[in-house]
């Protein structure tokens, strides 16, 4: 059987070096051998664990806050209750048990889940059980109107771009080809108007990251809430302004190299919520808050001592546990980060300083 390696060496002798961006996009999604379309990673035997996957406290505490930012603009009916890259559907779910008593927010809500991957989509039908709900390849195919969406780790999976800051201009990274094996290079240096921005925080040697896909959807959520309303809450890890090399591939649940098995390992990027809040204008950001103190402030702590009361043994130790790693500084809590939107003359979601 042909790998995806040996199609990308192929594609490589044929046309020339690879952006580091069509290198994940095929390593990710390409329809026979991509990562994303073959497999579902998630858990122990996988090569990930997300926080939905973690503890059902986490969908429930968004979905609360989302059903809440619903009330607070008027509870629009009908509105689109989307989520991008819903993986395993397990986040969906938990939201959509958490919300089943706020008085008409099931029945105003056309759920959609934005999903390319076949495999993912058959789990997430399944996830859902009889749930109406309807998918979509792309933010772009959702229904009019007021929309109300959640993301969690999709903004990291999309393909990024990486230059070099060179006294010449700027040096592309590129997957190339060495003694026959796929290996990183430079392109020759050039001057590049759409980093103009960036010879102002950096110097040369420095790198910095561009995620294309991740601004253009972030303009298309921006521009909906504005015109229809709506609010978004997109959870992942990264900062305020991206700097440095922040790819990474993890394979059963460990760092790998990102050239050695494309499509067999998860390839990510930290992702720069500054530029998904520029792009989001006129739609308007919370001020970023840390996963940890967000999930502190819709009030994770009460709701885990709740759920404690009926747990002993260690079913009560990994409920600790999975409290913990998602709010406490040293594990999920500070690393991963939240951001915000919502229409302007709206309120925040609840949640944001
Ligand atoms: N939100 C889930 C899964 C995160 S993994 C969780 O927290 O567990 C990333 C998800 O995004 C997967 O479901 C993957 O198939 C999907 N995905 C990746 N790239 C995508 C794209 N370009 N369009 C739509 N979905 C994509």
């Amino acid at each position: 059987m042909t790998t995806l390696a040996a199609l990308l060496r192929r594609r490589i002798e044929a046309t020339g070096p690879l952006t580091l961006a069509e290198y994940m996009a095929e390593c990710l999604l390409h329809p026979e051998h991509g990562y994303y379309t073959t497999r579902d990673p998630f858990g122990v035997p996988g090569d990930f664990t997300t926080a939905p996957e973690i503890s059902q406290m986490f969908g429930e505490l968004l979905g609360l806050s989302l059903a809440q930012a619903w009330l607070d603009q008027g509870a629009p009916a009908p509105f689109t209750l989307a989520e991008l890259g819903p993986g395993r559907g397990t986040l969906m779910a938990d939201l959509l048990r958490a919300t089943r008593r706020v008085p008409g927010f099931h029945d105003a809500a056309r759920v959609v889940l934005v999903e390319v991957s076949p495999t993912l989509r058959a789990r997430q039908r399944q996830t859902l059980g009889d749930h109406p709900a309807q998918w979509a390849d792309d933010i772009s195919a959702l229904p009019p109107g007021p929309l109300f969406l959640v993301a969690n780790e999709f903004f990291d999976a999309l393909p990024i771009r990486q230059f070099r800051r060179h006294p010449a201009g700027w040096q592309e990274r590129m997957v190339g080809l060495q003694d026959g094996a796929l290996a990183f290079g430079l392109s020759a240096p050039a001057p590049l108007a759409a980093l103009a921005h960036r010879l102002e925080d950096t110097a040369p040697g420095d790198l910095v990251e561009t995620c294309a896909p991740a601004t253009a959807i972030a303009a298309q959520i921006g521009a909906r809430l504005a015109a229809a309303g709506g609010a978004a809450l997109i959870l992942d890890y990264g900062d305020w302004r991206s700097r440095g090399d922040t790819l990474q591939a993890m394979r059963a649940h460990a760092y790998a190299d990102p050239l050695a098995a494309p499509g067999e390992a998860d390839l990510t990027a930290h992702v720069d919520f500054e530029a998904l809040a520029l792009a989001a204008r006129p739609a308007l950001a919370a001020p970023l808050a840390t996963q940890g103190a967000f999930l502190e402030r819709l009030g994770i702590t009460a709701r885990a001592q709740a759920l404690a009361n009926a747990l002993s043994g260690p079913a009560l130790d990994a409920h600790v546990a999975a409290h913990r790693r998602l709010t406490h500084p040293l594990e999920m809590g500070r690393l991963f980060k939240v951001l915000g939107l919502h229409a302007p003359g709206a309120a925040p979601p609840p949640g944001f300083a």
